[in-house]
């Protein structure tokens, strides 16, 4: 069974480098980085019968007319549909009462349905899972179970994992955490909520064999959450995770924009900081958008083989770590991003008026 609207892993963010000593505020993010053109994942079409992932079959987001000549309205995803809540939470093995979910008067009552049917003996998990679709539509399922090739780490086995019991705080602290970006969006104002969009999410849960890698992925618009990911410690990490992986799904519904207009900025600084072959830790450190430092490696935003699309994730986390304190009244807690050297300054600006509708709350640098 191939569930609809299924398409190749394009982030997966996840440790990638050898247990060791680090630096910065977080474990460590990625380098598993499978491409549409390379998906490096495999998963069953039907029980016990594997195939490869296919690159085809994104949701649908267009880009819709513009309401006015400045700030074009680029549409969200689409309400996930009954049919779709029932494959997320029972896969291929939905209950005999789940008919009956769909025979409701409505899209949202058949998914409360399905949900609470699922959810039925975890009252706890329960009352989070319909608090969050009725508050943003999201769906918390299930991943398949499917094997993830891991580059150095080998193949990780991932198998679907229900945020119920000792998991539930993981739905708990995401439900939180929608809730901050719900209040977030409407305190920068409607251009940037209609240019960047976060709800509805199709989420999959599920828990890596023995592993704690990888944290999470995304594609459009599913993010797939590993309720033993290592960077999954608290809320605030877990906040600030879904927001890095949103970014991603907005930078692909937006034809890879990172890639199209950061690339040569991001190159530039790569050819500036590397030498003898090796990449400068302190050279980087002013141009990096985050604090996470790989083990054994560098700055998540450069590290070999994560590419502009993760530097590009770091900078919408940083845009959204600023304007969080800015919009609570708080000082930043360390210098502007964009005050940095060049050309930190021309890309946050270029990034905010792609994605956060010009609205830019941090003061000009002196
Ligand atoms: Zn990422």
């Amino acid at each position: 069974m191939v569930y609809a609207g299924f398409s190749a892993l394009l982030w997966s963010c996840t440790p990638s480098a050898p247990p060791g000593p680090t630096t910065g505020h977080l474990a460590t993010r990625p380098a598993v980085q499978p491409s549409p053109a390379n998906p490096s994942a495999s998963r069953p079409t039907k029980r016990g019968a594997v195939a490869t992932v296919s690159s085809s079959g994104r949701d649908h987001v267009t880009a819709a007319p513009s309401a006015s000549a400045a700030l074009p309205i680029i549409r969200g995803p689409a309400p996930i549909s009954v049919a779709r809540a029932g494959t997320l939470l029972f896969l291929d093995e939905a209950p005999p009462e789940a008919a009956a979910c769909a025979k409701e008067s409505s899209v949202q009552a058949g998914v409360s349905c399905l949900i609470r049917l699922r959810y039925g003996a975890h009252p706890g998990a329960l009352k989070l899972a319909i608090e969050w679709y009725a508050s943003t539509g999201s769906v918390a399922g299930v991943e398949e179970a499917h094997v993830m090739d891991g580059g150095w780490r080998g193949k990780l086995s991932l198998v679907p994992e229900l945020p119920v019991r000792h998991h539930r705080r993981h739905l708990a602290w995401i439900v939180s955490a929608y809730a901050d970006f719900n209040h977030f969006f409407e305190a920068l104002g409607e251009p940037a909520q209609r240019r960047y969009h976060h709800q509805p999410i199709a989420l999959r849960f599920f828990r890596s064999v023995g592993r704690t890698t990888p944290s999470a992925y995304a594609h459009p618009w599913v993010i797939a959450y590993n309720v033993s990911g290592s960077l999954h410690r608290g809320p605030d990490a877990v906040r600030e995770t879904l927001f890095h992986e949103i970014f991603h799904l907005n930078d692909s519904t937006r034809g890879d924009w990172s890639r199209k207009h950061l690339t040569p900025h991001y190159d530039a600084i790569v050819a500036r900081c590397t030498g003898q072959g090796r990449l400068s830790t302190p050279c980087l450190r002013p141009y990096a958008p985050g604090d996470t430092v790989v083990r054994g490696g560098t700055y998540y935003a450069f590290q070999p083989g994560n590419g502009v699309g993760e530097y590009a994730a770091e900078i919408a986390t940083r845009y959204y770590q600023e304007h969080r304190r800015l919009l609570a009244g708080k000082a930043l807690s360390r210098p502007p991003f964009k005050c940095g050297p060049k050309p930190n300054g021309q890309v946050w600006s270029m990034f905010v008026d792609e994605f956060f509708g010009g609205v830019d709350r941090v003061a000009a640098c002196p």
